[in-house]
């Protein structure tokens, strides 16, 4: 089953309203990668207007986080409901730094993908293990407790994105025969779970991708694209990134 692969930029907790720019120079470079579908995570202070510079563009725009509910008394949080209605198609959702910093459970990972459906929106579920559970041998074991905990049932309608935790903003980044061995595993148990339809399902890599090592960690089976941190910031070297799915982009080079 073809899966177009899906390169996402996860600003996290950067970007200012003069960083549009960057935007707009990945909507124009966009035009070059007819190949892979682009997509941009700003913080949620500029997702409405990201979302309608992008509007009739090749960039989607997508949010970091949600909350499981629709609405109600949650001061500072921000439902499902309202990343779509300010344009968002998507949302990342269980990020290891949501893990870590907001205690975020497999369970509530997963009520927030519910929502993420409710709302009609994509979740990008990221997994991954810690350094220490993969010294431990336990890297398959934390791969499986996620995906069980964190997927919600029904329909494979979602894209996983396994980001081992100590990959992400280290420049460490796992071998290729590891990548290709735990996303066989992630393959595995998507289609042992949803059928034929856990073929469909896209998994991204994430941990330190960068327009050095694109090809050669997103080129591998059952990589469907990446979801890129830091090095998405700027615009040049995300569409590199990007470009390691062939396309045009190898005319323009990183400067
Ligand atoms: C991330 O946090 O989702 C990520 C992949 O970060 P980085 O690319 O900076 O490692």
């Amino acid at each position: 089953m073809p899966r177009r692969p899906l390169v996402a930029a996860n600003w996290k907790m950067n970007g200012l309203k003069a960083s549009t720019g960057e935007l707009e120079k990945i909507i124009a470079g966009a035009e070059n990668l007819a190949d892979v579908e682009l997509m941009v995570c700003p913080p949620a202070t500029l997702l409405a207007s990201f979302a309608a510079a992008a509007r009739g563009s090749r960039v989607a725009i997508g949010g970091q986080d949600c909350h499981a509910q629709a609405s109600g008394a949650y001061t500072g949080d921000i439902s499902a409901e309202m990343l779509k209605d300010a344009g968002a198609t998507a949302v990342i959702v269980g990020h290891s730094e949501r893990r870590r910093y907001h205690g975020e459970t497999d369970a509530a990972v997963r009520e927030k993908a519910l929502a993420a459906r409710r709302a009609g929106l994509v979740a990008i579920v990221c997994i991954g293990e810690t350094h220490a559970e993969r010294d431990g041998g336990r890297t398959r074991e934390i791969v499986r407790t996620q995906l069980d905990g964190s997927l919600p049932d029904g329909a494979a309608d979602f894209v996983v994105a396994y980001e081992p935790v100590w990959a992400i903003g280290s420049g460490v980044t796992p071998t290729p025969d590891d990548v290709a061995d735990i996303h066989g595993f992630i393959r595995d148990r998507l289609t042992a779970r949803y059928g034929e339809a856990g073929r469909g399902a896209r998994i991204l890599y994430g941990g330190s991708v960068n327009a050095a090592n694109a090809k050669r960690l997103l080129t591998i089976e059952n990589v469907d694209g990446a979801l890129v941190g830091g090095a998405s910031l700027k615009a040049d070297e995300f569409l590199a990134i990007a470009g390691a799915y062939g396309a045009r982009w190898s005319a323009i080079s990183l400067s």
